[in-house]
């Protein structure tokens, strides 16, 4: 029902990436909120063009809950704008900040949403490319979701067309995508590198800081694709309990042939049966103070 873009009205900048500023918006005729997101053409570069019109496309035809839904894209010569629902309590990423750590019990919750949002994406034959905390949104109902799919390609008859416009981090990234030569990454889809992602991020939750290197360290690219690549271990706290620990060792297995998958981790003890009942929103975690 959002017509055209003059029907949407800017209140606030919600945050920014590497692709663009997202807004916060008003539609002026029924007053409902939206989050829009402007990509701009400033370079005129046809890759980036060409990345931006996948991600469209892709938001075009996913619908699940554990996604952020899109409502309407429109373009012009310069800008592509992709309108979407607000989720009020911002990224996983705000909530770190504020939090630093997460109890278990809110991290198992998370991870069921982002791997219910993994099961359709991949069932999908998409590859989301890019799960780190700040694609992961949250609203006041304290439900997580799936965002930004400006690295996400769609696998077509086991290929995958080239996707070198991504220009984010690699600390999420896993072994056989920043060095496919040597992890056998040409066979794999990239379905074992969002689950790789996911791991990093939960192990994140848990310890308080990027985990892959020490506290102090400098994250700069040698440090982390060393880490990544190479690390033998990664700091557990000694607290946490085995469940979590088994969950994070099978997402973080080097080996993208041994990893586990979205179905065996939708199964694992620490998704189905932690806190079930005493499992709490992340949302409440996600106000400041
Ligand atoms: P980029 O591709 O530039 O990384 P994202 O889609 O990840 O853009 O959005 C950047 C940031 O904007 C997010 O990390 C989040 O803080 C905020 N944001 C994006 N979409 C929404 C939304 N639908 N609701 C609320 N905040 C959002
Ligand atoms: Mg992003």
């Amino acid at each position: 029902n959002i017509e055209k873009l003059s029907d949407l009205e800017k209140l606030a900048v919600l945050g920014h990436g590497n692709s663009g500023t997202v807004y916060k918006v008003r539609h002026k005729r029924s007053s409902s909120i939206f989050a829009l997101k402007i990509l701009r053409f400033d370079q005129n570069s046809t890759l980036i063009r060409q990345q931006a019109a996948r991600e469209a496309e892709i938001l075009k035809c996913v619908n699940s809950p554990y996604i952020v839904r899109c409502h309407a894209v429109f373009d012009s010569e310069d800008d592509l704008y992709f309108a979407m629902e607000h989720m009020e309590r911002g990224s996983l990423n705000d909530v770190l900040r504020v939090r630093r750590i997460l109890p278990e019990h809110v991290i198992s919750g998370v991870t069921q949403c982002v791997l219910n949002g993994l099961h359709y994406l991949h069932e999908m034959q998409i590859v989301h490319g890019d799960i780190k905390p700040s694609n992961l949104l949250i609203n006041a109902k304290g439900d997580v979701k799936i965002a930004d799919f400006g690295a996400s390609r769609v696998i077509v008859g086991g290929k995958q067309d080239s996707y070198e416009t991504y220009m984010g981090t690699c600390a999420y990234m896993s072994p056989e995508r920043i060095d496919p030569e040597r992890w056998g990454g040409d066979a794999d889809h990239g379905f074992a590198g969002d689950i790789w992602s996911l791991g990093v991020v939960v192990l994140e939750c848990l310890v308080g800081h990027y985990p892959l290197i020490g506290c102090g360290e400098k994250p700069d690219w040698a440090a982390l694709v060393c880490a990544i690549c190479f690390g033998e271990r990664f700091e557990m706290p000694k607290n946490a309990s085995s469940m979590i620990q088994s969950f994070v060792r099978r997402c973080l297995e080097k080996d993208w042939r041994k990893r586990g998958t979205v179905d065996e981790l939708l199964d694992h003890p620490f998704v189905s049966q932690v806190g079930c009942e005493s499992r709490q929103g992340v949302a409440d975690f996600a106000l400041s103070g």
